[in-house]
Parts: C-alpha cells; sequence; structure tokens
C-alpha cells in the first residue's frame, strides 16, 4: 500500500531520516520501533505530508505522492492522528467527531441559507455516525464530556474515532501507549485489531509498549540513526544482532 523509497529528510545538515526505505502492506498493522532519535516521528511526518522530503519518494498504490499536502493525502484515506488540539477541548467528544473535515459538506454558507433541510438532514447522518463511532470505541457514555477532561486513553480513542468519521485506508499512529494506564491501552488495542479485520483499515504503529506491538503488529520494522535496521515479526526484531546493539547503544 505505501512504498518508501530511499527517504532522505534533513534539518540542517542533520538527517534524521537518512536513506530510510521500507513498505508498508495492505492490511496490515505495522509497527515501527527504534530508540529515541531514530527517526521515527520525522519519517511518519514525511509520509504524512507534513514535511517535504529532501529527497526521495513515497509511493501509495503505485501513485507518487511525495510531498502532497495533508489534505490531500486524506481525501486519498492516508491519515496522520494527532493530540487533540488544545481549542478543541473546550468541545464535548461528539462535537469533536462532528468537526471532522470531509465528513460534513453543509458547511458553505449558499448551502446554509438555500438548503436548509438538506443541512439537517446530514447534520443528522453525522450526528448518527458520530454515535456508532462512540459505540463502536467503547466511550459512546462520554459523548457529552468534554475533550479537555479526557485522560490521555479516552484522548486516543478519540482520535481513532476521528479516523473512523471519514474512509481512512491508512492510518498512521504516534505514541499510543504514552502515559495510558494498562487496562485502556488494551481497549485502544482492541479498537485497532478490530478497524483492521471488520473495516480494513491498515494501521502504522509508532509504540514503546513491546507487550503492546507484540500483541498487535506483524510485521515490525525496526529503525535507528534514519535508516530502516531490519524488518521482520516481533521475534525476528527481538531476537536481531543490529536490533540489540541500537537500543543497547543508547
Ligand atoms: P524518533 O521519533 O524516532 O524519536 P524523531 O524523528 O523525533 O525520532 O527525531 C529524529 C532526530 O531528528 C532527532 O535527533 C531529533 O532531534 C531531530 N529532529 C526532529 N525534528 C527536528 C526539527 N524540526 N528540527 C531539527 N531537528 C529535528
Amino acid at each position: 500500500m505505501i512504498v518508501v523509497d530511499d527517504l532522505v529528510k534533513a534539518f540542517g545538515g542533520f538527517h534524521a531520516v537518512d536513506g530510510a526505505s521500507l513498505a508498508i502492506e495492505e492490511g496490515s498493522i505495522t509497527g515501527l520501533i527504534g530508540p529515541n532519535g531514530a527517526g521515527k516521528t520525522t519519517l511518519f511526518n514525511v509520509i504524512a505530508g507534513i514535511f517535504k522530503p529532501t529527497s526521495g519518494r513515497v509511493f501509495m498504490k503505485n501513485e507518487d505522492i511525495t510531498g502532497l499536502p495533508p489534505h490531500e493525502l486524506f481525501h486519498k484515506g492516508l491519515l496522520r492522528t494527532f493530540q487533540i488540539a488544545h481549542e478543541f477541548g473546550s468541545m464535548t467528544v461528539r462535537e469533536n467527531l462532528m468537526m471532522v473535515p470531509g465528513a460534513q459538506s453543509g458547511e458553505t454558507l449558499w448551502n446554509a441559507w438555500f438548503h436548509r433541510a438538506r443541512v439537517a438532514e446530514e447534520e443528522s447522518a453525522l450526528l448518527k455516525k458520530a454515535d456508532e463511532v462512540l459505540e463502536f470505541l467503547t466511550i459512546d457514555h462520554l459523548k457529552d464530556e468534554k475533550a479537555g477532561n479526557l485522560s490521555g486513553g479516552q484522548k486516543k480513542l478519540l482520535e481513532l474515532g476521528r479516523t473512523m468519521m471519514v474512509d481512512a485506508r491508512i492510518v498512521f499512529l504516534d505514541e499510543v501507549g504514552a502515559g495510558v494506564n494498562r487496562t485502556l491501552l488494551n481497549t485502544i488495542g482492541d479498537a485497532i485489531i478490530r478497524l483492521n479485520k471488520e473495516r480494513g483499515y491498515t494501521f502504522v504503529v509508532i509504540e514503546h509498549d513491546m507487550d503492546f506491538i507484540a500483541r498487535l503488529c506483524d510485521p515490525v520494522i525496526c529503525m535507528a540513526e534514519g535508516k530502516v535496521l531490519a524488518t521482520g515479526t516481533i521475534d525476528e526484531i527481538k531476537s536481531n544482532d543490529a536490533v540489540i546493539e541500537a537500543y543497547l547503544g543508547t
């Protein structure tokens, strides 16, 4: 689904991503691991159009998507999740879902004024979709809660929920488990597995929690110093000498 070919992203003279090549299989939950500073987040940001690469190419289903801006990738179904921005914290969980761009088409003044009936219809369809998403993620009891009051793990579920409001095909998830308790981390893992199995989402997940990676991800890609060191099952990765050395060296 995604092919990254010899990607470089330099900040000044420093190559945060330094000739990374990898492939993401459609229908997989691929784990991306590696010591801090390995270039994982930068790689995500280049694939998702946040940064333009210094050199190299990114393909999605054989189409060259190198350097396309995030909104164009969004329309192709490539999404990178982001923390709920501060300004959305005072809106409810359900309102946050309804704000997802692309989920709503009745935004223009013209529509609002001349097609009130249609806008109302769309809004109720959107409400229904938001409620279905909340139920799927088992956070329907939080729908009227302000997003800013959610715990870290609940916010992660809401981030996943936002990808469900549009027709996502591949989702890039950054640091799922940071500051999330074990129970909620399992709930997030369950949601990812169900989205993968039942809705055909492909996932790429950056995560430090090896139990989480082992439960969800096959294959696992290990990066170090801007390059891909190894790709394989978690067991292959854990016994790979270059991987062990990269982790011990930090
Ligand atoms: P990881 O996600 O694997 O921890 P990052 O992609 O965040 O790694 O960072 C890789 C390297 O690039 C780090 O040394 C980091 O300091 C550097 N880096 C990341 N973003 C920037 C930036 N915007 N400007 C300069 N250096 C950066």
